[in-house]
C-alpha cells in the first residue's frame, strides 16, 4: 500500500531521512556498506511508520548506477524509475490481493529471468500475511535457493501471522511507533522546510493525532495546511475541525473546581455553540481529568498528559483530590456510554457537568471507611463524648490518666457501706480516667450513668476522700442500652442485692 506524495512533503530518498527508525536505518546502513546483502527481507511494524518507504529506499540502495550504497543518488535513471514506481526490476505487489498460489506460480517463474537494467531484481510483498498457506509454501521454496540477483522484501503490520518457516528465512526489521516528540520534531522540520510557520501546540496536536504514525502526521498536516495557508495556529484548528482545545476544557474545569455550576453551564453553551459536538466534548473531558490525574502523581512527561503540564490550572490540580480525579473520569466514562441510548443527549451532558461542579465535596467509598473506622477506634478507647467537639477535644487529653483498680476498688466499696445501689451503679462503669482533678466516667448504659448522676455529690466527696484531693466529676455515657434490656437486667440485680435475695421463676 503505497502512500501519497503529499503536496508538502515528499517521500523519504534515503535511509538518512527515514525517521523514527534509527535502529532499522543503521543495521540495514551497515550491511549496504559491507555488501551483506540478504535475499529476504522481512520488515514488520504498525502502518504508517516507514515499513515501504524503506523497502523503496533499499532498492535504489541496491540498483542506483552510482553504485550500491547507503545513499542512493536519486538522479539515475534506476533511481527515478524506482521513484516514479514504473522499474521493470522493482516489482511491488499487494499481498492482500494476490493471495493464491497462482500468483506465487507467476513470481517462481519470472525469478527465473535476470533483471532488465539493473543489479538486482527486488520483490517488495506488502502485507505478506494475507498469503495462503500454499501460497507461502510455494514461496519457501524460492526464498530458499533464489537465484543470487533476486531480493525479496516483505512488509507486515501482523508479523504473528507469518509462518515460522518463512521468518526463519528472513532477516528480520522492527518498525516502530514513532513518539510523539519525534513526531513533532519531524513537523517543526517540515514546516520550516516549506516555509509555513506553525504554532508548538498546534504541531503537538497534530503529532498526538498522528498516534505514533509517520503517515497519518503528514497526512494530517497537509489537511491543516489546506485550511490555514502558511499559518497554522491552535485557533484554527479548533475553528475548523472543532476541537474544544486545552484553554477551554481548562476554563469550563477551573470553575468546576470553583463550584460556579452557573458558569460551567454558560461556558458549555459557548464550547458547544461553536461547533464542537458533545461526543467530542467527552472525549475532551475524560482525556483533561486523565491528564490531571498524571500530573497529581507527579507524571509531567508532555506525550502522556497530552499537553505542556504548565498549560493546566493550578487550581484543578490543587483544589481535587486524586480521588475526585478518578471519580470525574469514571462518571465520564459512564456518560458516554449512556449517550448513545440517550433522549436528548445536551442534557445528559448538562447534568453531568452539574454533579462535576460539586466535584469538591465527593467523598470516596473508601474515605468514609476510614472515618468510620476511626470513630470505631475512639469508641473503642471510651473516648467519645456526648460532646459534638469531641473530635477537637481529643488532641488535649495528654494529661489523662487511667485510674488505678485497686483505688477504684476503694471508693466502690466504700460507698457501698452506705450508698449500695450508687455503688452498684458505679461498678458499672466501663472507664475511670482522671483529667487534672476532674474524674471522667464513662457508662455504656444510660440506667447507671442515670444514677451516678443522681447523687454525684456523694461520689465526689468519696472520691477526692480517697484521692486526697478535691476531685469533680464528669459522666458520659456512650452507646446507651443497645439491646434495650440492659436496663432491666441491671434493675433485678440491683433488687437482688438490695434485698439481699434469690431471683425466682415468677411461674
Ligand atoms: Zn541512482
Amino acid at each position: 500500500m503505497a502512500y501519497e506524495v503529499t503536496a508538502t512533503r515528499k517521500r523519504p530518498a534515503t535511509f538518512s531521512e527515514l525517521q523514527g527508525q534509527e535502529f532499522v536505518v543503521s543495521t540495514i546502513n551497515n550491511a549496504l556498506n559491507n555488501e551483506r546483502i540478504a535475499h529476504a527481507y522481512l520488515f514488520s511494524g504498525p502502518r504508517g511508520v516507514g515499513k515501504t518507504s524503506a523497502a523503496r529506499i533499499l532498492a535504489k540502495s541496491l540498483n542506483c548506477e552510482e553504485g550500491q550504497s547507503d545513499t542512493p543518488c536519486g538522479v539515475c535513471s534506476n533511481c527515478q524509475s524506482i521513484a516514479r514506481g514504473n522499474s521493470l526490476d522493482v516489482i511491488e505487489i499487494d499481498g492482500a490481493s494476490n493471495t493464491s498460489v497462482n500468483d506465487i506460480r507467476t513470481i517462481k517463474e519470472e525469478v527465473l529471468f535476470a533483471p532488465n537494467s539493473s543489479k538486482y531484481k527486488v520483490y517488495i510483498i506488502d502485507e505478506v500475511h494475507m498469503l495462503s498457506n500454499s501460497a507461502f509454501n510455494a514461496l519457501l521454496k524460492t526464498i530458499e535457493e533464489p537465484p543470487p540477483y533476486v531480493v525479496f522484501v516483505f512488509a507486515t503490520t501482523e508479523i504473528q501471522k507469518v509462518p515460522a518457516t518463512i521468518r526463519s528465512r528472513c532477516q528480520q526489521f522492527n518498525f516502530r511507533l514513532i513518539s510523539v516528540e519525534k513526531l513533532k520534531e519531524i513537523l517543526i522540520g517540515t514546516a520550516e522546510e516549506t516555509g509555513i510557520t506553525a504554532e508548538d501546540e498546534a504541531l503537538f496536536w497534530i503529532a498526538k493525532e498522528a498516534t505514533g504514525s509517520l503517515r497519518d502526521a503528514y497526512t494530517l498536516f497537509d489537511q491543516v495546511v489546506s485550511f490555514s495557508g502558511n499559518e497554522i495556529t491552535m485557533e484554527k484548528i479548533r475553528s475548523k475541525l472543532g476541537i474544544t482545545g486545552v484553554d477551554r476544557v481548562d476554563a469550563i474545569a477551573e470553575e468546576m473546581a470553583r463550584e460556579n455550576t452557573r458558569r460551567v453551564l454558560e461556558l458549555t453553551d459557548e464550547v458547544l455553540m461553536g461547533g464542537v459536538s458533545i461526543d467530542q466534548l467527552v472525549m475532551d473531558f475524560t482525556a483533561y481529568f486523565r491528564s490531571i490525574l498524571f500530573i497529581k502523581n507527579n507524571i509531567l512527561k508532555e506525550s502522556l498528559v497530552g499537553s505542556n503540564p504548565s498549560r493546566f490550572s493550578k487550581t484543578v490540580v490543587e483544589q481535587f483530590s486524586g480521588a475526585q480525579v478518578e471519580y470525574a473520569i469514571e462518571l465520564l466514562f459512564k456518560l458516554y456510554k449512556d449517550l448513545k441510548f440517550s433522549l436528548n443527549q445536551r442534557f445528559e451532558l448538562e447534568l453531568a457537568f452539574s454533579r462535576l461542579s460539586s466535584l469538591c465535596s465527593y467523598i470516596s467509598p473508601n474515605e468514609i471507611l476510614r472515618k468510620i473506622e476511626e470513630i470505631r477506634n475512639e469508641i473503642k478507647s471510651g473516648h467519645l463524648s456526648v460532646s459534638e467537639e469531641k473530635a477537637d477535644s481529643l488532641p488535649h487529653t495528654e494529661t489523662e490518666e487511667a485510674i488505678s483498680p485497686e483505688i477504684r476498688d476503694r471508693i466502690i466499696q466504700s460507698l457501698r457501706k452506705n450508698k449500695l445501689a450508687l455503688s452498684s451503679a458505679l461498678e458499672k462503669a466501663v472507664s475511670w480516667s482522671l483529667k487534672g482533678s476532674i474524674l471522667q466516667l464513662t457508662f455504656d448504659s444510660t440506667y447507671s450513668g442515670n444514677a451516678v448522676k443522681s447523687d454525684l455529690k456523694s461520689v465526689r466527696e468519696k472520691t477526692s476522700e480517697v484521692l486526697d484531693e478535691s476531685i469533680d466529676i464528669e459522666i458520659s455515657i456512650i452507646n446507651p442500652d443497645r439491646d434495650g434490656n440492659s436496663d432491666l437486667d441491671e434493675n433485678i440485680e440491683l433488687v437482688k442485692r438490695v434485698f439481699r435475695g434469690e431471683i425466682v421463676n415468677g411461674d
